[in-house]
């Protein structure tokens, strides 16, 4: 999506596992949050976007926010640099989606986070903590509920669509 609109892709999740492949500092320290499926610690997820926000003019954020905090700290930092979100976009899919999709990973990419504890425990942390940041930009008026069940094709289509509602809204 990002590639087609040429704006970065910022994605906090691709970062933290280039942080742990890395070896850095960073790395070492998010690890044990992403093997498990818990979340990362606000005070470094926020570090990480506002460094990596910085430095650029346009973006499309992927994963980020997902708490309130992070979500208050993200509208302080779009505050200071003079940058509104112009859109938030929902990938609507249910827990038994989610899981099929998530195993079907798990056997082509091996990734830590999706075994089948891991996967739990992510599905019950977004219903407890990210719904409210859900809820919270559906009563700023600027989210866009999109079926995220449908296939890749029809998803990208509909993002388009909601995106251009939102450059003619300007
Ligand atoms: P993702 O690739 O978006 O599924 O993220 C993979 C993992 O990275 C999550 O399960 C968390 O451990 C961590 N992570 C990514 N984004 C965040 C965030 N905004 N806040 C806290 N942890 C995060």
């Amino acid at each position: 999506m990002a590639a087609a609109y040429g704006v970065p892709h910022v994605a906090t999740g691709d970062m933290f596992r280039a942080a742990v492949a890395d070896g850095s500092e960073l790395g070492k320290r998010v690890r044990p949050y992403l093997d498990t499926g818990d979340l990362v610690p606000d005070d470094l997820t926020i570090d990480l976007i506002r460094e990596r926000l910085a430095e650029e003019d346009g973006f499309v954020l992927d994963g980020f926010p997902r708490t309130m905090a992070q979500a208050e700290a993200l509208d302080a930092m779009l505050d200071e640099i003079g940058k509104p979100l112009d859109a938030v976009i929902l990938l609507q899919v249910s827990d038994e989606e989610a899981t099929k999709r998530l195993r079907a990973r798990a056997e082509q990419e091996g990734r830590a986070d999706d075994s089948p504890e891991a996967i739990r425990n992510r599905l019950r942390l977004y219903h407890e903590l990210t719904e409210l940041v859900v809820d919270r930009y559906q009563l700023a008026g600027i989210e866009v509920i999109v079926d995220g069940e449908q296939t890749v094709d029809e998803v990208f289509a509909a993002i388009q669509d909601a995106l251009e509602g939102v450059v003619t809204r300007r």
